[in-house]
C-alpha cells in the first residue's frame, strides 16, 4: 500500500496556471522528495495530492484508485504539520489520540495504537505532558505520532523542520529516515533544503515553476544533473 500516481494532473489558481500537466509515480515504501525553489509548486502538489487542494484537469491514483474526487480523509494519507500544529491545553497522549477520538475508534484499540506510536517515537515517558513541556524535536515527535496513529498508506511532510534550529534538525531527519525503515510506508517530504533531499530521499523530484526538470535517486541527480538549474539546486549549498 502506498503507491501514487498522478496523470496529467494540473493547477490553476483563477487564471494563473501553477502545474502544468504533470506525471508522477511514486512506488509503495518510497521515500521521495519533493525540492525546488519557493514559489515552484511544491506545497500546492503535496495539497492535491492530499486532496486538500482539489485538481483543475487529470487524475490521482492511489493504490490502483481513482482518488481524484475523494476527499481528504478517504485517501488514507496522513499530512505532517509543524509542530505548532499541537493542542497547547491537551497532554500529548490526548494530541496523539485527537484524530482518532474524531473517528470515533473504540478505545482499546487508541490506546494501542497510541503505545505503539509512542514506542516508534521514542515518547513513551512523555505522554502525560504538555506540548509546552517539551523541547521542539519532542514536539515535532508528538506531530509525527499523530500522524502514525492513523496508520496511512503514505505520510505527506511538508517543511517539517523548517521551524526548528539546525543542530535539531539533523538528529530529526536522522529520526524520520529511521521511522521510514521501520514502518516501510511511503513518506513524500518537501523541501527547500538540499542536505534534507541528498541524505533522506530514495528518490529527488526537481520542480522548477510547477514542472519536474529531473526524476531521480540522488546519486543519480548529483551524477548526471540534466541541465545546469539541477545541478545548481543540488550542488550549491543553501
Ligand atoms: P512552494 O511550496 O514551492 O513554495 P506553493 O505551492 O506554495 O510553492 O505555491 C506555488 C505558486 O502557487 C505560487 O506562485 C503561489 O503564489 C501560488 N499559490 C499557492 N496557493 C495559492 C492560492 N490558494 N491561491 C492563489 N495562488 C496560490
Ligand atoms: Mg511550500
Amino acid at each position: 500500500m502506498g503507491r501514487i500516481v498522478l496523470k496529467k494532473v494540473t493547477k490553476s489558481f483563477g487564471e494563473t496556471n501553477v502545474i502544468p500537466p504533470l506525471d508522477l509515480e511514486i512506488e509503495d515504501g518510497e521515500f521521495v522528495v519533493f525540492v525546488g525553489p519557493s514559489g515552484c509548486g511544491k506545497s500546492t502538489l503535496l495539497r492535491l495530492i492530499a486532496g486538500l487542494e482539489d485538481v483543475t484537469s487529470g487524475n490521482i491514483e492511489i493504490d490502483g484508485t481513482d482518488a481524484t474526487a475523494a476527499p481528504p480523509a478517504k485517501r488514507r494519507l496522513a499530512m505532517v504539520f509543524q509542530s505548532y500544529a499541537l493542542y497547547p491545553h491537551m497532554t500529548v497522549r490526548k494530541n496523539i489520540a485527537f484524530p482518532m477520538k474524531m473517528a470515533g475508534m473504540p478505545e482499546d484499540e487508541q490506546k494501542r495504537r497510541i503505545d505503539s506510536a509512542a514506542k516508534a517515537l521514542n515518547l513513551t515517558d512523555y505522554l502525560d505532558r504538555r506540548p509546552g513541556q517539551l523541547s521542539g524535536g519532542q514536539r515535532q515527535r508528538v506531530a509525527i505520532g499523530r500522524a502514525i496513529v492513523r496508520e496511512p498508506a503514505a505520510f505527506l511532510f511538508d517543511e517539517p523542520l523548517s521551524n526548528l534550529d539546525a543542530a535539531l534538525r539533523v538528529g530529526m531527519r536522522l529520526e524520520i529516515s529511521e521511522l521510514h525503515e521501520r514502518l516501510a510506508t511511503t513518506m513524500i517530504y518537501v523541501t527547500h533544503d538540499q542536505v534534507e533531499a541528498m541524505t533522506m530521499a530514495d528518490k529527488i523530484v526537481v520542480l522548477r515553476a510547477g514542472h519536474i526538470e529531473q526524476v531521480g535517486s540522488p546519486l543519480t541527480l548529483y551524477r548526471e544533473p540534466r541541465n545546469l538549474f539541477v545541478a545548481g539546486f543540488i550542488g550549491s549549498p543553501k
